[in-house]
């Protein structure tokens, strides 16, 4: 199999494996219990917490472990709209976010918050003056991803934060796309919270980061204990946090030969795809955007006859977004970058991770290539 969908989720490294099974025989007790077992559970949570927060140039204390992606942008969110009520009700965010930033504000937009929705050009790229004109006395949040799932676009996450440092207002940043591809330093970056998830990078499933700045206070949306400082509640996931932790510390350990082994292959790719198959497009291609995802266009090419195809021959890459496979609904992402109504119908996402090889990218071509000329009836 020829995994190619490493944007949707990523193989867990054999070593956070090992590490995994070892924590889950070792460390069983519950972090909260005061018995010795409970201690030395805790003890484990507590040092990936600072080994995590070390890693992000952060505070121990400003580490919440989530369970993914979805459950930090919602707590960060939510938990800002509730905490900030008073203040005002207005966040202003892209009309390109992930579905667990965007769906969330369409409820916060139900209970009465007014969102802006700042345009994309067609590189899919927000336009900063847009996002200073937005700003009003009553603004509370802004929420920008970092890089986007779809096309890998990069978005001007430094300018923003300097802009937003001399307000009140607080910035989030979905970097669940970022993290293990891309250092990020908050601090440095004047972000006021930002969301990671493990399974993207070569983690375990289940397991998330909130890093929130100890002057930005949200209102927990999980009741119950006084877990995660009173942010969170639950039995934390332990061994998968530790497992997280890991998985951290090896991707950072070699994240720049990762990064040019990746732009290595995503380079070949786009050039061969480019010069090998006519009318095609690389959505966002002039942008900044990530050494590993590829959303191309494929004119006179059906999405679904094309995955099935693919599939077929062992090859996984997947349509605009994880989110909509099965439903093959419009993707709002390239709607937004101005995409025709065919074109929507044209376009797969091929995301490439640590594991491949320029061996897969040229038989993923080959494939791609000879279901393309059938498709097209050449
Ligand atoms: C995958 C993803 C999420 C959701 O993360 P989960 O851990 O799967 O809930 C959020 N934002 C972006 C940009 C993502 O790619």
């Amino acid at each position: 199999m020829i995994y190619l969908d490493n944007a949707a989720s990523t193989r867990i490294l054999p070593e956070v494996i090992q590490e995994l099974v070892k924590s889950c025989e070792e460390y069983y007790g519950n972090p909260s219990s005061i018995h010795s077992a409970g201690q030395k559970a805790k003890k484990l949570l507590e040092n990936s917490r600072e080994v995590i927060a070390g890693l992000f140039g952060a505070e121990g204390k400003e580490i919440i472990f989530t369970s993914g992606g979805a459950e930090g942008n919602n707590l960060v969110i939510k938990g800002a709209a509730e905490a900030y009520a008073y203040k005002g009700k207005h966040i202003i965010t892209t009309d390109i976010e992930h579905p667990t930033v965007l769906n969330t504000l369409l409820d916060l937009e139900e209970k009465g918050y007014e969102i802006t929705y700042l345009h994309t050009d067609k590189n899919g790229l927000i336009n900063v003056e847009e996002l200073k004109d937005s700003l009003r006395q009553d603004t509370i949040l802004v929420s920008v991803m970092s890089s986007n799932n779809e096309t890998g676009v990069i978005q001007p996450i430094e300018e923003i934060g300097k802009i937003l440092s001399k307000t009140a207002v607080f910035f989030h940043v979905d970097a669940v796309q970022s993290i293990g591809k891309d250092i990020i330093y908050p601090k440095e970056s004047r972000i006021s919270a930002f969301t990671a998830s493990a399974h993207k990078f070569y983690g375990p499933k289940g397991a998330g980061i909130v890093f929130l700045d100890k002057n930005f206070l949200v209102k927990k949306q999980i009741f119950g204990g006084h877990q995660e400082r009173n942010r969170r509640a639950g039995t934390e996931n332990l061994n998968s946090v530790y497992g997280m932790q890991k998985a951290l510390e090896i991707i950072y350990g070699s994240i720049f030969q990762e990064q040019m082994n990746e732009k290595r292959l995503h380079e070949y790719m786009e050039k061969r795809i480019k010069n090998e198959i006519n009318d095609v497009v690389i959505n966002g291609e002039e942008a900044d955007r990530l050494n590993t995802i590829t959303s191309l266009t494929i004119r006179g090419c059906d999405v679904q006859t094309l995955l099935v195809a693919l599939d077929l021959r062992g090859i996984c890459v997947s349509a605009g977004s994880a989110c909509m496979s099965g439903a093959f609904l419009e993707s709002p992402v390239l709607k937004a970058m101005g995409l025709s109504k065919e074109d929507l119908k044209s376009t797969i996402r091929v995301s490439i991770g640590r594991y491949n090889t320029m061996e897969e990218i040229d038989f993923f071509i080959e494939n791609l290539k000879e279901i393309v000329k059938t498709e097209r009836g050449e």
